[in-house]
């Protein structure tokens, strides 16, 4: 991810710039941005800028290996933690965010403005278990005790120390303020609130400013908005880009009445119509593809909400809270978390030029099987 990447912000992009050029880089860094912001995004463009071979006056090269390697987030010098809780495959010593990079991938290939519900929601945890581990300070300390592989920095992206666990932090307290040399910490978060004020004495500020209706708005046309929506949605988000998306793939969206109609062929399971669905699949822009991908993960999120009667839906106008009353009842809890990561996955196999045509028919039919699998062991 470049500065280019993000819209807007460019007193916080030049002041970052400008610290690089007079070698006043601090090494630990928060940057504070509330939900919806630029912070995660800011770090990851700053840290391809760090690292870059051939860095320019307002951004990275984009070109060089290690700008390719950060765009695929699998720079070898460029390391994330992130809260993680055990899952079903994953228990105990391996709750350490090394063991969540493929899901974590995902999550930043779907936008990098999503919260930690929507990063639970991929990587199958569970909410209120997230936690960055003493564990995990560990890892930290092990991989910085390597030399950098081939960057000029070796940068660690701490994505919400509010999930911070203190024997963690009491562990990165001394790396944190004396770190070796050329090695960089750029901790990413919303609420200051919430992190141990031993952290925070350590760390240099970065505020990110929230997003002004104009940024949104640019953002969202550049996804494929188009111009009068996105105005309009930019109004609503007030300076939260992932409610924008969230409300542009919710309220807004011209597939809504397709997913739907989809989501009950795959209930029905005619294989035919399933084929001819991913027929119709592979005729659609990219765009598209993924706009109706990404309301259907809108759909299970907002279903999994009203699980939990979360009062957030009475935003929703009435034509849609219905058709999520009558999907949860299909649709269970422990039925999500599996959908979720099926949806996420064939975003990032289109973001990655699979055939839109397989990828499709693919998740047709594994969607199909998992809301039919209860019934199916009922059944039995
Ligand atoms: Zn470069």
């Amino acid at each position: 991810m470049q500065f280019s990447a993000i819209n807007g912000l460019e007193e916080t992009k030049n002041s970052l710039i400008e610290a690089v050029k007079k070698g006043h880089v601090a090494h630990t860094q928060l940057f504070l941005g509330t939900e919806g912001s630029a912070h995660l995004a800011m770090a990851i463009a700053f840290a391809t800028y760090l690292n870059c071979d051939d860095p320019g006056d307002i951004d990275s090269c984009g070109k060089c290996p290690s700008c390719v390697k950060n765009q695929k987030y699998i720079h070898p010098d460029v390391h994330y933690i992130f809260p993680v809780s055990s899952t079903d495959k994953i228990k105990g010593k391996e709750v350490v965010s090394n063991n969540f990079m493929k899901e974590w991938r995902q999550f930043l290939e779907g936008g990098v403005y999503g919260d930690v519900t929507d990063w639970s929601l991929i990587f199958g945890g569970e909410n209120k278990h997230l936690n960055i581990s003493k564990e995990e300070s560990r890892g930290i300390i092990q991989k910085l005790s390597l030399k950098a592989f081939e960057g000029k920095y070796k940068i660690m992206i701490i994505w919400m120390p509010e999930y911070m666990h203190p024997s963690a932090a009491n562990g990165l307290l001394k790396v944190l303020e004396e770190p070796s040399e050329a090695t960089i910490f750029l901790l990413v978060a919303s609420d200051a609130e919430r992190i141990l004020g031993t952290i925070m004495s350590r760390t240099q500020l970065v505020v990110i400013r929230a997003f002004n209706d104009q940024e949104i708005n640019h953002q969202l046309v550049s996804e494929g908005v188009p111009v009068n929506k996105a105005a309009h949605l930019a109004r609503l988000a007030s300076g939260n880009l992932r409610l924008a998306h969230r409300l542009a793939s919710e309220i807004e969206n011209d597939h809504a009445p397709s997913v739907k109609e989809w989501m009950r062929q795959c209930y029905a399971t005619d294989l035919s119509d399933l084929v001819r669905w991913s027929d119709e699949f592979h005729k659609m822009t990219k765009i598209s593809q993924k706009g109706f991908l990404r309301y259907g993960l809108s759909l299970l999120r907002d279903t999994l909400l009203d699980h939990y009667g979360d009062p957030s839906l009475i935003r929703l106008p009435e034509g849609e809270k219905d058709f999520i009353k009558k999907f949860a009842q299909v649709v269970t809890p422990d039925k999500i978390e599996p959908l979720t990561r099926l949806f996420s996955e064939a975003l990032f196999h289109l973001e990655r030029n699979a055939s839109a045509k397989m990828v499709f028919l693919d998740l047709s039919l594994t969607v199909s099987r998992q809301l039919k699998q209860k019934e199916f062991a009922v059944k039995n």
